[in-house]
């Protein structure tokens, strides 16, 4: 049956992303529910008591990853492992304590991943699409911006001399990362040339320059993502692609800046380089591994020069960051299952959230619970539903089969999926819903069908959930602002506020 819905390489490769040991068989029998449900509340009434406060904290963010998606994540992962999907238990199910986030930004009822990034990092709930700063600065407006700089929890932690890291599978001057070390009233002004020439007047600074030369940025032990570009001038050949080049107007190289600032630094662009690094040398480590956007994890097989995993860049950022005898933070971004939503396509956004979760796997397999708290949790929701009434064991990415697998019909009499989305690239005009039966629904590039036709999928505004483990873990549960984890990480981190 996944024969019919995955390629076999694909199936493959999902598995290698998905921990074997979850690989439970499903129970079927009333007694085996029971003691499945019995086994679940033992472990419930039994949970660890952990130490009030952490050495260390991983961050993860999973942008855009909404319960639908962590819902359809497991399912995929399950499948892939060719186990039952609907049961099967990721390793972010496993985290012990759970809370419900509230996602609504200062000025907006649906936010997108600046104001909640900044949420998340310097704790308090600002407007869309400002990085860093309270709501007090205005979109757009330089002098307001510099006025009202917030601290955030990398910075916080450097100053109680900590080692800090950022990972993303984004641009490192996207929104999220970002949040980490950059302050700004725009969160397009990645470089010089995103930028209006007042703003630079002013004295604000384009996030690529904050990351090189900015308090926080240039005391980041880790840092590996995307987003050459915005480090190159425009006159400068990529190392990756010969056919493009840099995007600053400025003419600064703000790499060849970086390693004269840290001659003993370790510079990467891919994966092969990556893994000479030797996290031991207790140098700093700067990775930029794509123009823009790192490989979707669906595609990176395919990427030219190599790309590394979300979760090998995270275990490498653990070795690096853990030399550090005070503690570490770390900022986790699996960033583009957010851009895989934006363009109505399921598979790269939940395969990448496979990804992701294996990312989680691998930080729980390196750390000690009782010394490192880690967190996950999704800036903002999508649009994705799953929906209908698919049998159990239906393929996630299939369409919407009924009793012995026939087929259940619209009203139309064609089929639909199982996931679909309320907007976005996949909608059709009245009357020509095309037929999901018709074609390969389970491809990479299949776009879900969507009810409202936009250009882009667009953000969902429920809220989402923060699930961790770890010293302070407790502390998440019942129903939460999304800046509270900034104050709960916090607290654990380096105990009550002054
Ligand atoms: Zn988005």
């Amino acid at each position: 049956m996944l024969d019919r819905c995955l390629s076999v390489v694909a199936a493959m490769a999902l598995a290698l992303l998905v921990a074997p040991a979850t690989a439970q068989p499903a129970p079927g029998t009333t007694e085996q529910y029971r003691k499945q449900a019995v086994a679940e509340l033992e472990a419930l009434r039994s949970g660890p008591s952990r130490p009030a406060r952490a050495r260390n904290v991983i961050l993860f963010i999973g942008d855009g990853m909404g319960v639908s998606t962590l819902t359809a994540g497991r399912i995929l992962a399950g499948q892939s492992l060719g186990v039952d999907g609907e049961s099967f238990e990721t390793a972010m199910d496993r985290l012990e304590h759970t809370a419900l986030v509230k996602t609504y930004s200062h000025d907006a009822q649906v936010s997108d991943s600046a104001p909640t990034a900044t949420a998340i990092l310097a704790g308090v709930k600002t407007r869309n699409s400002v990085i860093g700063v309270g709501p007090e600065a205005l979109e757009n407006d330089c002098a307001s911006g510099l006025a009202n700089q917030l601290p955030s929890l990398l910075a916080i932690a450097q100053q109680a001399g900590l080692a800090t890291g950022v990972v993303t599978t984004t641009g490192i001057t996207h929104a999220t990362p970002a949040a980490a070390y950059a302050h700004t009233p725009q969160r397009n002004w990645e470089s010089d040339a995103d930028m209006p020439a007042e703003a630079i007047e002013q004295g604000c600074r384009d996030i690529a320059r904050q990351l090189i030369e900015g308090a926080v940025g240039s005391r980041l032990d880790v840092t590996l993502g995307g987003g050459r570009s915005a480090f190159l001038p425009n006159t400068a050949r990529d190392p990756e692609y010969a056919d493009r080049t840099g995007k600053r107007k400025d003419g600064r190289d703000l790499i060849a800046a970086w390693q004269a600032a840290n001659p003993s630094g370790t510079f990467v662009w891919n994966a092969a380089q990556l893994a000479t690094f030797n996290p031991a040398s207790e140098t700093r480590l700067l990775g930029l591994f794509e123009p823009s956007h790192m490989q979707y994890e669906a595609d990176r097989a395919t990427d030219a020069a190599g790309e590394p995993s979300l979760a090998e860049m995270v275990e490498l950022a653990i070795a690096r960051l853990s030399r550090n005898g005070q503690g570490f933070v770390l900022l986790v971004e699996g960033g583009r299952i957010d851009h895989a939503h934006h363009g109505g396509n399921a598979y790269r956004a939940l395969t990448d959230t496979v990804a992701f979760d294996a990312a989680i796997a691998r930080a729980i397999e390196l750390v000690d619970l009782d010394q490192t708290l880690i967190v996950t949790t999704a800036d903002h929701s999508h649009t994705l539903t799953i929906s209908g009434y698919p049998d159990r064991g239906n393929p996630i990415f299939g369409t919407v089969a009924g009793g012995a697998r026939s087929a259940v019909l619209a009203r139309d009499g064609k089929a639909y999926t199982t996931l679909g989305y309320a907007n976005g690239p996949g909608a059709f005009a009245p009357g020509e819903r095309p037929d999901p039966a018709a074609v390969d629904t389970a491809a990479p590039d299949y776009r879900q069908q969507a009810t409202v036709p936009l250009s882009g999928e667009t953000h969902g505004g429920e809220d989402v959930v923060v699930r961790a483990s770890g010293p302070g873990a407790h502390l998440f549960r019942g129903t939460i602002e999304q800046h509270t984890i900034f104050h709960v990480v916090r607290e654990a981190l380096l105990g009550s506020e002054p």
